[in-house]
């Protein structure tokens, strides 16, 4: 993990699944929390991670 680009720097954005897919599916891609909130914007789900904050849109 440590010489990984760390390219979730910014927790405020929306990173899109398809240009940043999840090493593994159903885990957040950060932190490994599988624990997500969610909600709609600009027509698409956005997950929310519960521990670290990283928003995804699905
Ligand atoms: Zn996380």
């Amino acid at each position: 993990m440590e010489n990984e680009t760390p390219y979730y720097e910014d927790k405020s954005k929306v990173y899109d699944i398809i240009k940043y897919p999840d090493r593994i599916s159903g885990r957040c891609d950060d932190c490994g929390e599988a624990k997500f909130s969610s909600r709609i914007e600009d027509r698409k789900l956005v997950r929310k991670c519960k521990k670290c904050g990283l928003q995804k849109s699905i």
